[in-house]
């Protein structure tokens, strides 16, 4: 399905050992589809620095550059001078993924909070928007972007799966929210279908989070498959249902603001 305007996924795991083989057949693919710019997500050192160098190699492709939580245990000064440095790339528009996981807490909380708050202050060192990931965590979330609100610039929750009362806390913080197809899911997404329609058009943006989270709205001939960028159309679909607009004002709307959040470059 091709997009209706152009969009950009603003969560794209392109970096991840699934896409080794076929990365331009699925840049290919995503152009079709008129998802023509992503933001790739770095996760770690390593894969944020191979997230800045396949950006470096085609148009419209941009990177994250931060520590995932679940990872937070790693962080320690030499990462802290590694990760301010690739900041200053000028394909890495975002510190991130960083955040609190507190559903699985690979990384215990204190090395998690410490980490993030470690990313936080890149952040106002770089002037770079933050893309955070937030899971079972949202009342700590909230105090700690409250006790930085005046220093950091933009944020966002991205794959926000949260409640109406997390949601409305992170507006409250004029912080944006990234959806992805977790409201395809009629099993565990029905409580984002009825709150989706309180974010307002300039706090919201989309993402795949591929090759995770495979919408389940999808025709029979696509489903089972690997996720990835093209197939964002589908989620802007289930999205514009739920909102009660058109597909192309979402689209139009949602890049708009990943346009002037990520400050991208209007030519692309
Ligand atoms: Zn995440």
């Amino acid at each position: 399905m091709t997009s209706p305007a152009p969009l950009v996924d603003i969560g794209a795991n392109l970096t991840h050992e699934s896409f080794a083989k076929d990365v331009d057949a699925v840049l290919g693919r995503a152009h079709a589809a008129q998802v023509a710019t992503l933001i790739l997500t770095g996760t770690d050192m390593a894969h944020s620095e191979q997230a800045a160098a396949l950006a470096h190699r085609h148009d419209g492709l941009y990177a994250t550059a931060g520590l995932h939580p679940h990872m937070a245990s790693h962080w320690d000064a030499t990462l802290e001078s590694a990760m301010r440095a690739l900041h200053t790339d000028a394909k890495v528009v975002a510190v991130g993924e960083c955040g609190l996981d507190f559903n699985r807490n690979f990384s215990t909380p204190a090395e998690q909070e410490r980490a993030l708050e470690a990313q936080l202050g890149l952040a106002v060192e770089s002037g770079l928007p933050l893309f955070l990931h937030e899971r079972d965590a949202g009342p700590r979330m909230r105090e700690i972007l409250r006790h930085w609100r005046d220093d950091i610039g933009d944020a966002v929750i991205h794959c926000f799966t949260a409640d109406r009362e997390t949601l409305h806390g992170y507006l409250d913080l004029d912080v944006h929210i990234g959806l992805t197809g977790w409201l395809c899911d009629e099993r565990r997404g029905h409580h984002l279908r009825e709150i989706v329609g309180d974010i307002p058009a300039e706090r919201l943006m989309v993402e795949t989070d591929c090759p995770y989270l495979l919408p389940r709205n999808l025709p029979a001939k696509l489903k089972g498959r690997r996720h990835e960028p093209a197939l964002l159309p589908w989620i802007v679909r289930e999205i514009a249902h739920w909102r009660g607009e058109s597909e192309a004002t979402l689209a139009a709307a949602t890049t708009a603001t990943a346009r002037r959040f990520f400050q991208l470059d209007e030519e692309q």
